[in-house]
C-alpha cells in the first residue's frame, strides 16, 4: 500500500501549479490552504479566517489559477483594499501559475488610464484590483464582467465595510454569472459576516471557532508616553534595534507620516514615507525598497495595514493607537509572518491606556506596558534627546504635584503656600491641594507655571534650607 501524498502532491493540482510551487521551494500547505482549498476547488463558496502571514493569498489563489483557461475573458476577479496589495496578490498568483500562460492584469488607481484600458482590450483571464478603478473600467467598457466565474474578496472584511461596501456591491451584482464566492481575511467581526451573507451560496466558513483571532508570535508592548517624548521613545527602539532591522511605523494622518520622517532625518535616523497622497509610482518604490532591504525604516498610514507581505520586517511600531481593534491586529501583522519572529511596540498617552487594554480585551492578548529600551552597550546620549512632557504629569485639572522636602512639624501650609507666591509671582489660583506628612509636603501647580515654580524655588531657600522640589509621576 502506497502512504498518502504529502506536501501539495496530496491534491494533483494543474501541473503548472504544481510545478511552480516546487520551483518555489514549498514543501507544505500552511493550515488555511490545507482547509480551504479542497472546499474552493470543488466549486464551493469559502469564508476562510487565518492569522496574517498564513499564507491566505495562495488559499484562494491557487483555486482561482485552476478554475481559469486562457480564454482572455476574464473568468475571476480579485478585490483588493489597495493598490499596493492588488500588485502584491497579482504577482503571487502570477508566480504560482507558472507557465499557464493566463494573463493576469492588476486594474488599481494612480496608473496610466489608458494603457490599462489597452491592456484589458487585449484579452485578460484574471483581474485584481482596487474597486475604485474596477469599476471605472467596466463603466468604460474596458472590463466585462458577464463571463467572471469566481468573485474573491481579499481583507474581505475590510471590503464589505462602509468605506468599500457600496462599490464591492456594484461589482458583485454585475458578475451575473458568478458562479463561486470566496472570502479570506485575519478578522471576521460579526456584523461583517452576516452583511456577508448576502454574497454567499452555502459556504463552507473555514474559521477559528467563536471567531478568536489567533495573532502570530509576535512579542508586543506597550510604553504608556506623552505626546512630546514619542519620538525620544522611538529613537530608543529604533537605536537598539540592531542592524539588520527593517522597521514599519504606524501613525493616523498623512501629515503625521510626513512629520516624523522629517523629525527622524533630523536625528540621523534615514526613514522614507508611505501614505496614500503620494504618487503610485513613488508608493511602490518605496515599498521596493523597504522589501529589498535598502531602506530599513518606513513611516506609514493605514494603506500599509492590511496585506502588505514583507518579509524581514521586525518591529512595528504604532506611534499613535488605530482607533479600531481590528486595524491593530492587521498592523502587528506585517511582522512574524510564516512563523517568523517579530516585536511590536504601542505607544500610549496617559487617556489612551484604556485602548490598550480594549485591545487585549478583544482578542485575549497580553500587552504588556514597559520602559522604552535601554541605550545600547556603550552609548551614553540620547538618540533624541527626552523633553519635560508636563502634560503626562498634570491630572485632569491641570495640576501637576510637586514634592518639597518640609514635613508637617516645620511649617504650616498657609506660610508655604505664601511664600511660594510671593517667591515665584504666580497668581495663587495656580496652586491647588497641599498635604503634607512626616517626611514631605505635597504642592499641587498648574502644569502652566510648574516648570517657573520648580525653576524658582530650586534656587531660593524656606527658613534657611532648600525645598528640593521634584514633581511626583503618579
Ligand atoms: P496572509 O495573506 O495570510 O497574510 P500571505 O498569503 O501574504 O499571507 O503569505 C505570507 C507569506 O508566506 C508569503 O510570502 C507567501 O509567499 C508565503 N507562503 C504562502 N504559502 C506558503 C507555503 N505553503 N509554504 C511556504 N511559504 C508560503
Ligand atoms: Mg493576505
Amino acid at each position: 500500500m502506497s502512504a498518502k501524498p504529502k506536501g501539495f502532491d496530496r491534491w494533483d493540482l494543474d501541473s503548472h501549479i504544481s510545478r511552480a510551487i516546487a520551483e518555489r521551494g514549498w514543501e507544505e500547505p500552511t493550515e488555511i490552504q490545507i482547509e480551504a482549498i479542497p472546499h474552493a476547488r470543488k466549486g464551493r463558496d469559502v469564508v476562510g479566517q487565518a492569522r496574517t502571514g498564513s499564507g491566505k493569498t495562495a488559499a484562494f489563489g491557487i483555486p482561482a489559477i485552476e478554475r481559469c483557461s486562457v480564454l482572455g475573458k476574464i473568468q475571476a476577479i480579485i478585490l483588493c483594499p489597495t493598490r499596493e496589495l492588488a500588485v502584491q496578490v497579482s504577482e503571487e498568483m502570477g508566480i504560482l501559475q507558472g507557465e499557464k500562460g493566463l494573463k493576469i492584469e492588476t486594474v488599481y488607481g494612480g496608473t496610466d488610464i489608458e494603457k490599462q484600458a489597452k491592456r484589458l482590450d487585449d484579452g485578460a483571464d484574471i483581474v485584481v484590483g482596487t474597486p475604485g478603478r474596477v469599476i471605472d473600467m467596466a463603466k468604460r467598457g474596458h472590463l466585462k464582467m458577464e463571463s467572471i466565474a469566481l468573485f474573491c474578496l481579499d481583507e474581505a472584511d475590510r471590503m464589505l465595510d462602509m468605506g468599500f461596501f457600496p462599490d464591492v456591491l456594484w461589482i458583485f451584482e454585475r458578475t451575473v454569472n458568478r458562479e463561486q464566492t470566496l472570502l479570506f481575511s485575519a478578522t471576521f467581526p460579526q456584523e461583517v459576516l452576516d452583511a456577508a451573507e448576502e454574497f454567499l451560496n452555502d459556504p463552507v466558513h473555514v474559521m477559528s471557532e467563536d471567531l478568536e483571532v489567533e495573532v502570530p508570535e509576535i512579542e508586543q508592548f506597550a510604553i504608556k508616553i506623552g505626546r512630546a517624548n514619542k519620538l525620544w521613545a522611538l529613537g530608543r527602539i529604533i537605536g537598539s534595534s540592531g542592524s539588520d532591522s527593517q522597521i514599519l511605523i504606524f501613525t493616523n494622518t498623512k501629515r503625521m507620516v510626513e512629520l516624523i520622517v522629517e523629525r527622524l532625518g533630523k536625528f540621523r535616523f534615514k526613514a522614507v514615507g508611505l501614505h496614500g497622497d503620494m504618487p503610485q509610482s513613488k508608493r511602490e518604490r518605496v515599498l521596493d525598497s523597504f522589501r529589498d532591504g535598502s531602506e530599513s525604516i518606513v513611516v506609514a498610514t493605514d494603506v500599509a495595514a492590511r496585506g502588505l507581505d514583507v518579509d524581514g520586517i521586525t518591529h512595528v511600531v504604532n506611534y499613535d493607537l488605530p482607533d479600531d481593534s481590528e486595524v491593530y491586529v492587521h498592523r502587528i501583522g506585517r511582522t512574524g509572518r510564516m512563523g517568523k519572529k517579530g516585536e511590536a511596540w504601542s505607544f500610549a498617552t496617559g487617556s489612551e491606556v484604556t485602548m490598550v487594554d480594549k485591545i487585549c480585551s478583544t482578542w485575549g492578548l497580553e500587552i504588556p506596558f514597559i520602559e522604552p529600551p535601554a541605550l545600547p552597550e556603550g552609548r551614553e546620549r540620547d538618540f533624541v534627546p527626552k523633553r519635560d512632557d508636563w502634560d503626562e504629569v498634570s491630572d485632569y485639572f491641570g495640576m501637576v504635584r510637586v514634592s518639597m522636602k518640609i514635613n508637617n512639624s516645620e511649617t504650616t501650609k498657609r506660610e508655604l503656600v505664601d511664600w511660594i507666591v510671593k517667591e515665584s509671582r504666580i497668581p495663587e489660583i495656580a496652586i491647588g491641594e497641599v498635604t503634607s506628612d512626616d517626611e514631605e509636603t505635597i504642592v499641587e501647580v498648574h502644569v502652566e507655571k510648574v516648570a517657573y515654580v520648580i525653576d524658582v524655588i530650586k534656587g531660593r531657600e524656606f527658613q534657611g534650607r532648600s525645598l528640593k522640589p521634584a514633581i511626583v509621576n503618579s
